[in-house]
Parts: C-alpha cells; structure tokens; sequence
C-alpha cells in the first residue's frame, strides 16, 4: 500500500520571529489540553495507519511528552514509523527530550538558525548559540535516532564564515539532517514592516546558496530537495511524501491535506478548531502540474514517464528548453529524465516560468 502521513499542526510560540508568518500564537508557556483535545477527536475519525507523523508548528515542543504520547498513540503508526517534532532549543530539557523519546518520537528538529548571537537576536530568537549547542547535546544523550537542524542563509549583514560556524555547531551536535532555507521577507511579518539593514542582494543569496550546497556536500550530508540534505539514509520520509505526491492528512489551524489526490486545508483559527466549528474547505484537484512542481524540487527529479501517468506532456518547444537549461549547466536531462542542478535550484522559479 502507498505510503501516508499525518501532520499535526501546533499553532503556540513562546515569541514570534520576526521574519516568520507561520500561524502561531506567541507567548505561549505550553499547549492548552483543550486544544490537544480537539487534535485527538480529529484522530478519532477511522484513518489508514501512518508511514510517519509530524508534529509541526508553531512549537510542538511545548507539548508535555504526556500529550505528545495519548496523540501519537490516537495517530496509531505502523511498527518502525518515522515520528519527527519540531522543537526550539530553549524549549527542551533533559528530561522533556527523555518524555518525547519515551512517548515515540524518533526524529527531533531543531530551529538552530545561526551560530551568531546577535544575528539570533536581531531574528527575534529566544535562544543564544550556546543553548543550541545543549539542546543539540542533550537530543544525543536522550537517544534520538533522527536529529535535524535548520540554517537560515542570506541573513542581514550574512558571511560564510557564520554559515561555517553554524554547520560546524550542528555537526557537533550529532545532527542527521539539515534544512538551509534563504530568507524571504514574507508580507504581514515584523521584517516586512520593518525591514533590516544589511541584507544580501539576489545575487549574493544565490552565491550563499551554491557555497552552502558545496560545504554541506562536503561535510557529508547529500542534498536530495533544495532545502534539505542529509547523511545516508536520514532523508526525512514525512517530507518526501509532499514532494512525491503520497497522501498526507493535516490536522490543526493552518494545516493541509491531500488525500486521493483532493487537497484540503483548515483555515486560521484556532478558537473555531477547539470548538469544533471550523470546517476543512477543499482547494482542488493534485494534478500533473503539481507533480512536475514537487518532482524538481527534488535531487531525483522528474521522470517524464511517471508525468505521462498523470496526465503531463513535454511539447517539442519545453523539450527543447529543457535541453538549453541542461546545455547551460542549469539541469540535466537524458531524454526520459530531468533534474535541476543547483545552480538550476537557484532559478527554479523562473525554469517553472518558462516550463508551464
Ligand atoms: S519561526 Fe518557529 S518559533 Fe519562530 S514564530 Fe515562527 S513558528 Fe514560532
């Protein structure tokens, strides 16, 4: 049977970022258990057994490891599932990594962001470099199989020599897998009303995007999705779902599903959700435009014979373009396959452009 996912939505922050326009709450101590509640009698409805489970967020880690187990118990995973929860490294403790481990999780992912303190603060952080490198310690000694750690890039005033620094924390602390994202000023955020000083022009993003590819490549960890690289055999299952079109079912303010090909999203609010009254709405059909999106977000790329299968169909003129991207050093393609470069990566919205 095809693989499936469940996401757990955990919509409660201590802080908000200022770059972030995640739904969350902030100033949030822990989750209110009306709100777990309301997550369980979701999980009550009869579902398929999942391949893996996903607490994101917002925080999941300000859920006590007695929640995070009646949930991960309700989602009822297959034997050898992959159980990931996002977490900020001043949220744990010894002894809440001991819970969470306890109660199933197996992959735990930490927003590490940067090794520089001041550029955590300027981010809106609540945590320093040091916690980082603790919370990454202790994720160790509480026996996590799966540890992660995201790197944000291009931040204001960015060197490679802070990137160094924060893979260089990371491997230390026994990281499995690692998330690099370019910042983006997102509308509605504190960085988009205010924006700061010093931030790198397009061009230089890129250049901090193809110099972190290669230095993670070299400190071992493969890129398999453009934002994610991972030691052999880490890669995140959750994940690849989305980008391999499976079904997932997202539970939670904010959350979204695609089942049978049928996406679904709850809307923002979380008071409805708790009550019961907020209805998912449907937001179309997966279709093979879609496929082709998530396929070249990945390493593996786009088999043109799977396009086919949905429906997709290269015209003379796009293979065409595909070959001049390739003979450009933008892609590689063998005729039945196409798949982006890094340098390829960096323009992927503009090859999408061209493409469809
Ligand atoms: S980045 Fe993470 S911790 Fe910060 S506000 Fe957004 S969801 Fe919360």
């Amino acid at each position: 049977m095809d693989s499936f996912g469940i996401y757990l939505h955990v919509p409660y922050c201590k802080a908000k970022c200022r770059y972030c326009d995640f739904y969350s709450a902030p100033g949030a101590r822990g989750v209110p258990q009306s709100y777990v509640d309301a997550l369980l009698r979701e999980l009550r409805f009869p579902h398929r057994q999942p391949d893996t489970v996903y607490f994101g967020g917002g925080t999941p880690a300000l859920l006590s490891p007695a929640q995070v187990k009646a949930l991960i118990q309700a989602a009822d995973p297959l034997p050898g599932a992959e159980i990931t929860l996002e977490a900020n490294p001043d949220t744990v403790t010894p002894e809440s990594l001991a819970g969470f481990r306890e109660a199933g999780v197996t992959r735990i992912s930490f927003g590490v962001q940067s090794a520089d303190d001041a550029q955590l603060r300027r981010l809106g952080r609540t945590h320093t470099a040091a916690g980082a490198a603790e919370a990454l310690r202790m994720a160790q000694a509480a026996g996590f199989p799966e540890i992660c750690g995201d790197i944000m890039l291009a931040l204001p005033h960015y060197t490679k020599a802070e990137f160094d620094a924060t893979l260089d924390l990371l491997q230390q602390g026994g990281c499995t897998h690692i998330s690099a994202y370019l910042l983006k000023i997102e509308p509605g955020t504190a960085f988009a009303k205010f924006p700061p000083e010093g931030l790198p022009t397009a061009d230089e993003a890129a250049d901090f995007y193809l110099y972190a590819v290669q230095r993670l490549e070299s400190a071992g960890y493969t890129q398999y999705e453009i934002s994610n690289f991972a030691q052999p055999g880490h890669e995140g299952r959750h994940n690849l779902l989305y980008w391999n079109c499976r079904d997932y079912w997202g539970i939670g303010p904010a959350a979204h599903s695609c089942l049978q090909n049928v996406r679904r999203y709850w809307p923002d609010d979380v008071q409805g959700f708790i009550s019961g009254a907020l209805q998912e709405q449907e937001e179309g059909r997966c279709d093979a435009e879609d496929f082709l999106l998530m396929q070249l977000r990945l390493t593996q790329g786009l088999d043109l014979e799977e396009y086919a299968r949905w429906g997709g169909h290269c015209t003379p003129a796009q293979m065409d373009f595909l070959r001049r991207c390739a003979a450009n050093g933008y892609a590689v393609f063998s005729g039945q396959r196409v798949r982006l470069t890094p340098a390829g990566m960096v323009v992927q919205n503009a090859i999408l452009e061209a493409l469809l």
